[in-house]
């Protein structure tokens, strides 16, 4: 379905990402993942998905990611294949959120995508094909008490979504957000499943990591062509 297709995963040694990567390199797709830190996960990673391939790079930092994409495009060639999942959580109550925690939050998850997009945008352009896959959460699309930094820079990512999605539709690029609910991860590991929590979700169960990659191989395959600035929920009904 991606055969010879070159991903570039952000996030891909754990949860979500890392189902992403396994699905993409399943499917046929030549898979380069970035990571924060954990070189151990990425190494086993690239032993498990042959000819895949992982760079520690932290998003937020914009230099870091120019140079990490001309690694890739030398060791890969154009990318064909953006899927922007790095995230992470630092909840608080508006009232005592820090302010670092509020503005890392957002360099991760919101202009980290912002910087994986302008490196691969030329690319794409030049190649008048390309997919982006923004990994958003229904936290951006109804708030959550807690959470005003990550809701901040969920909605963000999709306001972001959009308008990549209308500069690059004419240019045969599209550009999708997944809002995934409630996820079996380490980012949801310490919220345990409270009956308070699974009665909110239709569903009445978090989603698996495969079921939010099910949704990124649609919006990265030939299927998904005519899709463009979409919010696919995958949620259980969560947020619906
Ligand atoms: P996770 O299990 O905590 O994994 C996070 C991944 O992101 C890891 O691979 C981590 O690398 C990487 N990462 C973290 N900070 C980074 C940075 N600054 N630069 C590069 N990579 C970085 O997270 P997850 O639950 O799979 O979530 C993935 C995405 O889905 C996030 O954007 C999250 O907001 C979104 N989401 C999750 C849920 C959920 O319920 N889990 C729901 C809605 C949306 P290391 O392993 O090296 O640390």
């Amino acid at each position: 379905m991606l055969t010879d297709k070159i991903a570039v995963v952000t996030g891909g040694t754990r949860g979500i990402g890392r189902a992403i990567c396994e699905t993409f390199h399943k499917n046929g797709a030549r898979v380069a993942f970035l990571y924060a830190g954990n070189t151990e996960l990425a190494a086993e990673q690239e032993a498990r998905l042959p000819g895949s391939r992982g760079y520690r790079c932290d998003v937020a930092d914009a230099a870091a990611v120019k140079a990490v994409f001309a690694e890739i495009a030398r060791d890969f060639g154009p990318v064909g294949i953006l899927v922007n999942n790095a995230g992470l959580t630092r909840d608080h109550l508006a009232l005592g959120m820090r302010e670092e925690d509020f503005t890392r939050v957002l360099d991760v998850n919101l202009t980290g995508a912002f910087h994986t997009i302008r490196e691969a945008y030329p690319v794409f352009l030049k190649r008048r094909s390309g997919r982006i896959i923004n990994i958003s959460s229904v936290s951006g699309l109804v708030g959550n008490p807690g959470q005003v930094n990550y809701s901040a820079s969920k909605a963000g990512l999709i306001g972001l979504t959009k308008s990549v999605a209308r500069e690059l539709a004419s240019r045969g690029v599209t550009c999708n957000a997944i809002a995934p609910g409630f996820v079996e991860t380490d980012m949801t590991k310490d919220l345990g499943d409270s009956a308070p929590l699974l009665s909110s979700i239709p569903m009445k169960r978090f989603a698996k990591p495969e079921e939010i990659a099910a949704a990124a191989l649609f919006l990265a395959s030939d299927a998904a062509g005519y899709i463009t600035g979409e919010v696919l929920r995958v949620d259980g009904g969560l947020a619906m």
